[in-house]
């Protein structure tokens, strides 16, 4: 038995079921204008009328909020609590709304004051609190914890900017700050009372005891604040509102009133200025030692008030720690939080008195962690001396798991190779602390998010720690939420569907195989198309907007939105398209299938060839959209700042999606999911969760090309020639001499010389491999297209089968089999 300390007082007030009616929502806006904004409609401007709609709508969200955290206490219920360094959430009013059912309502009440809803949403920012797929997981997991009713907090960084806002001059990236906090932010609550110190540097003093034990205690040179930002996310049907707390960095003293009255006005304000730092930006350039050292700051600095926070919460109602497994699962979303297994140890055993291995039984147990990549260069480590520096403790405390890691190692006759492969520190070259092997030897479970991932996980950097502990890995394919990415973001396709197959599809996704009876149907097929339209007019005109570049929604809308990265061969895409452009020229006679080459995408700010590749998307975008020669027949555009808000109307549009990563290199991409589920053909490889959406949608219904996984590994072992391929390949011998005669970089042959020599020295992402294959494919592709019923055919039935992606199903996946929670 548990023993319960506080509780709810039974007098708390309830509060009442609000109504949701136009009018009750109107006068509430107006109220909300006056008395929280403080303006009078007469003079309310856009921005006005949006804080006056989040606060209307927010007080409801509000309701729901108290009543999950109450039931949470009352039922003593177990908590999740989802460590990442990104949450890519996006905009939070629709999603809002549309959970708890209001967007007719507070459609007509803005109506009826003369405001356009759609105009108003456009203006709240993005909260960009993140990088690409990971960071969109977070968000996606958040928001279907609430739905299957799981208590959960989400954990993170409250950057007061979040990843650059990308622009595009002279075909270039250029990164601008973000200033997502510029108007304010409605939806989040500062909570002064959630502020916890942060320490780092100093020393470690040790003292022994009476029984032989050491004592030890951490010394620390500076100290910083972290103060909670509490932003709720409500779950479908507002059934519960889970918290997403952020934090941010402040000085414990944020003037020094002495100095700055000597005149010393910059070193009165440096402790504030070199607190704050700890939250400006996301993913700052590690190029420096102070950038990385930066980001380790990052790191322990939430991992660090996130853990103080939960085990206070936990203490406070339970009373003692040997229950937390029973009461916390701690997810560390990639290894960025990997420093939890050292500070939750610190926290237990020096702050708390337990016993070391009774405190590491506790970790273990509340502890799992998500593997995002298996690229060797994005395994995080750390410089050894950098650690030992920033946390003298823990860096104590991971030698002592490592002794008793390598110590079971051995036990069980583990080589020399083997206990170097599963050490917690690197000793090849520089010493590095290696977070993968902690979070692993921390957690009770390691998952991958594909199948596919997964598999090689346990061949490649987890070999030999899989081994040891072979129960350890588990598969969770990664998902999307079908609430953002469905039924907020294609309104006409939902429309259809629950017009098609009822209403009941909107509470449980799996019914959506209702509509493969409807795939051949011919009116069903037009409305379908009619929707598919309505989607792509909307997304014509976005791009005519933003980049003044007019597209022809009849052409078939070939996307590919992503960062950017070699990995994921937006290269490969681009040299295809100019070989299109080319047989476009050569013979004008054929049928060709009309296509606008769509591409979106940040490129890390110090990842040249990436911002190379970008360059040249916008190069081969000005000199085939100005060619008469083309006839209109290829468009290619790159739509400047990719974020949530973009892909919602990118998504809904597309008819191709391009999934064309080197095999084996994709962990599982939800890029993929949410495309296919929105009525998209997919055009990709066996890579990520590809796999599994070809098992689901069909074999028929997706065009896979190119190497497998196995076949990437073994051409690699061989000793891959792409001289040799390229030679052989006289489209793409063609595409890349026009590039390095300047064709498409007049004045400046060189420009691409950088990209040109790796396809041809070491073409690691083999490009020139699967080039002909992926040409063969864009063929087959055309050929579809041009029989629109079976084109629409494949793309019903992709919607059809996609339920199975939704995050929905992966969360309870994680509720049963890592978390032990129960769910809905
Ligand atoms: C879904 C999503 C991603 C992930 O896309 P992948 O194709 O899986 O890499 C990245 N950025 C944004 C804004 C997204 O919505």
């Amino acid at each position: 038995m548990v023993q319960t300390v506080t509780q709810i007082h039974p007098d708390a007030p309830k509060p009442a079921p609000r109504r949701t009616d136009a009018a009750t929502l109107r006068a509430e806006i107006l109220e909300k204008l006056a008395y929280t904004v403080g303006k009078d409609p007469l003079v309310a401007r856009d921005h006005d009328w949006l804080a006056a709609t989040i606060h209307a709508v927010r007080d409801r969200v509000i309701d729901h909020w108290m009543n999950s955290t109450r039931d949470a206490y009352a039922k003593s219920a177990k908590r999740v609590y989802y460590f990442s360094l990104e949450f890519l959430i996006g905009r939070l009013l629709r999603d809002a709304m549309s959970n708890l059912g209001l967007v007719e309502p507070v459609t007509q009440a803005l109506k009826s004051l003369n405001v356009d809803l759609d105009l108003v949403e456009a203006l709240e920012p993005d909260a960009a609190l993140g990088n690409g797929g990971l960071g969109r997981l977070a968000a996606c997991f958040m928001e279907s914890m609430a739905s299957v009713d799981i208590p959960a907090y989400g954990y993170g960084i409250r950057y007061q900017h979040g990843l650059f806002k990308q622009k595009i001059k002279d075909g270039q990236q250029i990164e601008l700050p973000e200033d997502w906090l510029a108007h304010g932010n409605p939806w989040e609550f500062e909570r002064r009372e959630a502020a916890y110190d942060i320490s780092f540097g100093g020393r470690v003093e040790t003292v022994e005891k009476d029984d032989n034990s050491f004592k030890h205690t951490w010394r620390p040179s500076e100290t910083v604040q972290a103060v909670a930002f509490d932003t709720p996310i409500a779950g479908w049907r507002g059934k519960r509102v889970n918290t997403l707390r952020l934090w941010s960095a402040q000085a414990l003293d944020p003037i020094r009133l002495d100095a700055f009255n000597r005149g010393d006005h910059v070193g009165a304000l440096a402790e504030q200025n070199r607190a704050e730092t700890i939250t400006q930006v996301l993913y700052p350039s590690d190029s420096t030692e102070a950038g990385q050292e930066l980001r380790l700051r990052q790191e322990y600095f939430f991992v660090s008030a996130s853990l103080q926070d939960l085990v206070r919460r936990h203490l406070k109602q339970f009373g003692a720690l040997e229950s937390l497994p029973d009461k916390v699962a701690i997810q560390l979303n990639d290894t960025h939080p990997a420093v939890a297994v050292a500070e939750l140890m610190r926290i237990l055993v020096d702050l708390n008195g337990l016993d070391w291995d009774a405190a590491w039984a506790l970790t273990t147990a509340s502890i799992s962690y998500t593997n995002h990549t298996l690229l060797p260069e994005a395994l995080e480590t750390w410089p050894l001396h950098l650690f030992e520096r920033l946390l003298p403790r823990h860096m104590q405390i991971i030698y002592a798991i490592n002794a008793k890691l390598l110590q079971e190692a051995r036990a069980r006759s583990a080589s020399d190779a083997q206990l170097a492969s599963l050490s917690l520190i690197d000793e090849h070259g520089g010493r590095r602390v290696r977070m993968g092997q902690l979070a692993f030897a921390g957690s009770h479970k390691v998952n991958g998010v594909s199948g596919l991932h997964t598999e090689l996980m346990k061949t490649t950097v987890f070999r030999d720690l899989n081994d040891l502990f072979p129960d350890r890995i588990t598969n969770k394919t990664n998902g999307i939420t079908p609430r953002r990415w469905l039924f907020q973001a294609n309104d006409g396709l939902t429309r259809l569907i629950t017009d098609a197959i009822g209403d009941k599809v909107l509470d449980d996704l799996d019914s959506l195989t209702e509509l493969n009876r409807f795939a051949g149907d011919a009116g069903f097929q037009q409305r379908f198309a009619e929707v598919k339209r309505a989607n792509k007019i909307r997304l014509a005109r976005e791009i005519q907007e933003r980049m003044g570049l007019k597209v022809d929604p009849s052409a078939m809308f070939d996307v590919q939105v992503k960062r950017i990265h070699e990995y994921k061969r937006q290269l490969l895409n681009i040299l295809e398209a100019i070989s299109v452009y080319n047989q476009i020229r050569s013979h004008p006679e054929k049928n060709w299938v009309p296509r606008v080459k769509i591409f979106g995408g940040k490129a890390a700010a110090s990842y040249w060839q990436a911002k190379l590749i970008i360059r040249l998307a916008n190069d081969v975008a000005r000199v085939v959209n100005a060619d008469p020669a083309v006839r209109g027949l290829l468009k290619v555009a790159f739509i400047p700042n990719y974020n949530v808000s973009l892909a919602e109307v990118i998504v809904p549009a597309a008819d191709l999606s391009e999934q064309i990563s080197t095999a084996g290199m994709e962990a599982s991409g939800t890029g993929n999911m949410k495309f296919a589920l929105n009525g998209a053909l997919t055009i990709g490889t066996l890579d990520g969760a590809n796999v599994e959406i070809r098992d689901h949608v069909g074999a028929d219904n997706i065009v896979i090309f190119g190497m497998t996984a196995e076949e990437v590994a073994q051409r690699r072992a061989q000793g891959y020639d792409p001289r040799s391929v390229i030679e052989a390949t006289p489209e793409l011998k063609d595409v890349l001499d026009m590039m390095r005669a300047g064709i498409f970089s007049p004045g400046e042959p060189d420009r691409y010389k950088g990209l040109i020599d790796v396809l041809y020295g070491s073409d690691w992402f083999l490009v020139a491999a699967d080039f002909a294959a992926y040409t063969k494919a864009q063929r087959q592709v055309d050929d579809l297209w041009s029989e629109p019923q079976r084109w629409h055919d494949k793309a019903i039935r992709n919607t059809a089968n996609m339920a199975w992606f939704s995050a929905d199903r992966t969360i309870r996946d994680y509720a049963r089999e890592i978390w032990t929670v129960p769910s809905m």
